[in-house]
């Protein structure tokens, strides 16, 4: 693709679930961030495909959100899993994280390993790989499951957090170190998952797959990538 439009050209419409910084957040009304650009940049470069209008949603409503039509491709910082893969299709991985579980900065829980979380109240995401963390800790009896809460947002964790209501988040590692850098909170330790975050599509859209792939390779060959990566991060 050159990113011009044809008339030939197949609209997408793209979701994601903002409150995640760096890859998608609200800059008053606008949707701003990573994930943003880089489809933007990657669509550009997808031979046949045009970007339409961004739909916004929890991050839990992304996949029924796309098996039923309402979004062609999620970009939401989105973890490619086995489980996930049942369901969906996703793009050749675009940015690789770990876990990380945020506190406090006032030091009052200071916790080295998943097991320090034992008698403590934690916090993440709904339908995210951190939150599969917090149930994989309830199931072996480390959490008890009063003490677990989920949000729609990592947003209103993150707010639970600072205001005491709870003990620590579980959650991706560059999005933690993003909170860190703009509130009362830190990492305090890291939890090694290796996962890689690819564009989610629908099982079966096959050409919109291979084209969103050259449209990455492509992207980062012409160095876009990295420019929108030290956009986001720095360099
Ligand atoms: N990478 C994590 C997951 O896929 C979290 C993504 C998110 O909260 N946007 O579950």
């Amino acid at each position: 693709g050159t990113g011009t439009t044809t008339e030939t050209a197949t609209t997408i419409t793209p979701g994601t679930a903002p409150g995640f910084p760096p890859f998608e957040m609200k800059e008053g009304d606008e949707l701003v961030g990573f994930d943003i650009d880089l489809l933007s940049a990657v669509v550009a470069e997808a031979e046949g495909y045009q970007l339409g209008e961004w739909q916004e949603f929890a991050f839990d409503s992304l996949v029924p959100s796309l098996t039923s039509n309402k979004i062609d491709v999620i970009a939401a910082a989105m973890t490619i899993t086995d489980k996930r893969e049942q369901t969906i299709d996703f793009t050749n991985p675009y940015y690789n994280a770990d876990q990380a579980i945020l506190v406090r900065e006032d030091g009052s829980f200071s916790p080295s390993k998943l097991s320090d979380l034992s008698g403590h109240k934690v916090g993440s995401q709904s339908g995210t790989t951190g939150e599969n963390i917090a149930k994989e800790l309830i199931k072996e009896g480390t959490l008890k499951e009063s003490n677990y809460n989920s949000y729609d947002s990592y947003v209103f964790a993150v707010q639970d957090l600072q205001n005491g209501n709870i003990d620590a988040v579980i959650l991706d590692v560059p999005v933690a170190q993003t909170f860190a850098d703009q509130r009362p909170v830190e990492i305090a330790f890291t939890h090694e998952t290796g996962e890689r975050y690819g564009f989610g599509i629908r099982n079966g859209d096959d050409d919109l797959q291979s084209a969103l792939n050259e449209g990455l390779a492509a992207v980062r060959d012409s160095g876009r990538y990295e420019e929108i990566r030290n956009k986001w991060f720095g360099s």
